[in-house]
């Protein structure tokens, strides 16, 4: 079966932080139509492909996506125009050579990325089919079976994501310790208040950051760890047993790459790689610290390493910057024995295509999936399909707090009743 694209169109919308972003819409020879938003980073890392923005100081501070909007409503749309909706591959490959540059500079990989999931929402519309499904049928994907993802709920934002002394970005509960999906999002939200509860009556701020999670000043960045503790017992969960944390260091970040020092204002240290791993193989033994990301630097191949051996066998170390998604990247990876575990952002590589070539080399060899948002979000729930439709471990989507958070995990819980019953 084949059915035409008859036209792409994208318009600037804004993003959960009030800046812009695009929608695409695709609509097909008989009239169907798919659209889809973008989200946009803001710790991004120096390998991802490029956001392209305006850079126009007298429209939305310099971030307008007006060029964007227009390389997908002249040149993809021209390029696209008749092409089978339902030639994924082909889609992407078109726009990849028409941009032609290794970071996708020209056409921006907001532009591609926003056309690329566009196509896949209006292929699945066309043929009836839930888009998990579509997924797997467009890609050739031969898994048995579907798996729902736990997910990685970041309560605490630091970092970029809110105004604290944080310097590590998320910290984050994983509650693994239950067979349905929508028990584990129960015990998430559950912890959350408590959380909120514990930090109240510790007199320190609840108003939340980015993705959803509280954001007060802390003594220490292990406090955080401290609290999450708190919160999850006080929720009358098993610490470990049914709830295990997370966190998301963002090191690229702090990163002194002179001096080759971790600045760690929150505690006014100054740690070497070396001492970082130190530091996590600490948190790992005082709490059921289950996964770093980002742990080191997006550069630092041998440190990671290193990490990799010292702490590969316990717990799952995930590359976020250190891997952009990016097939390349993730190949050395392979070949250095870095991480066990690889982020997964469609927008930090561009396409649909390439994000599924990342995932499947990945997981042939053994690497975790956790598929992700960006801390900037729209309320698109594409990520929560593609990862049903890979068999992903996880899913980051943030709190469970704020709608552009939740469209996500309220996505899987509609796909887990449609599964399930
Ligand atoms: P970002 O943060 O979307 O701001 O890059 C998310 C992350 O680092 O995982
Ligand atoms: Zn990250």
């Amino acid at each position: 079966m084949k059915e035409r694209i008859e036209g792409i169109h994208a318009h600037e919308i804004l993003d959960s932080r009030g800046n812009p972003t695009l929608n695409v819409t695709v609509t097909l020879k008989d009239g169907t139509r798919g659209s889809a938003s973008v989200p946009s980073g803001a710790s991004t890392g120096i390998h991802e492909a490029l956001e392209l923005r305006d850079g126009d100081p007298t429209r939305y501070r310099g971030l307008g996506v007006r060029k964007a909007v227009k390389n997908v409503n002249v040149k993809i749309a021209k390029a696209l125009y008749g092409h089978d909706v339902f030639d994924q591959r082909g889609i992407d490959d078109t726009m990849r050579i028409l941009d032609g540059s290794v970071n996708k500079h020209k056409l921006g990989a907001n532009a591609m990325l926003g056309v690329s999931l566009a196509c896949v929402h209006a292929a699945a519309k066309r043929v009836d089919l839930p888009l998990y499904e579509y997924l797997r049928q467009a890609f050739d994907l031969s898994y048995k079976g579907y798996k729902l993802p736990t997910p990685f709920m970041n309560v605490f934002n630091g970092g970029r994501h809110a105004d604290t002394n944080l310097d590590m970005q998320e910290f984050i509960i994983i509650p693994h310790g239950f067979a349905r999906y929508s028990r584990k999002v129960q015990a998430g939200s559950e912890i959350f208040h408590a959380l909120g509860d514990v930090l109240h009556a510790a007199g320190m701020d609840t108003d939340v950051g980015n993705e959803g999670g509280y954001a007060p000043n802390v003594g220490k960045t292990e406090s955080a760890l401290e609290y999450l503790t708190k919160a999850v017992k006080k929720a009358g969960y098993k610490l470990g047993k049914e709830v295990g944390f997370g966190i998301d260091v963002a090191a690229s970040e702090f990163f002194d790459e002179k001096k080759g020092i971790y600045a760690l204002k929150t505690d006014r240290r100054k740690l070497t790689g070396e001492e970082m791993i130190d530091l996590y193989e600490m948190w790992m033994k005082k709490y059921p610290l289950l996964s770093v990301e980002d742990g080191l630097a997006e550069d630092a191949w041998e440190d990671w390493a290193e990490l990799t051996k010292r702490l590969g066998k316990k717990m799952l170390l995930v590359g976020d910057d250190l891997f952009v998604t990016n097939v390349e990247r993730v190949q050395r990876g392979i070949e250095e024995k870095v991480a066990n575990a690889v982020l997964i952002k469609p927008n930090q590589i561009g396409t649909l295509s390439e994000t599924i070539d990342t995932i499947l080399l990945a997981q042939a060899n053994g690497y975790k999936i956790v598929i992700s948002h960006r801390s900037g979000e729209t309320c698109d729930t594409t990520i929560a399909d593609l990862a049903v439709a890979v068999n992903a471990e996880y899913i980051k989507s943030g709190a469970p707090s704020r709608s552009e958070r939740l469209a996500k995990y309220n996505r899987l819980l509609e796909i887990e009743e449609e599964l399930l019953g």
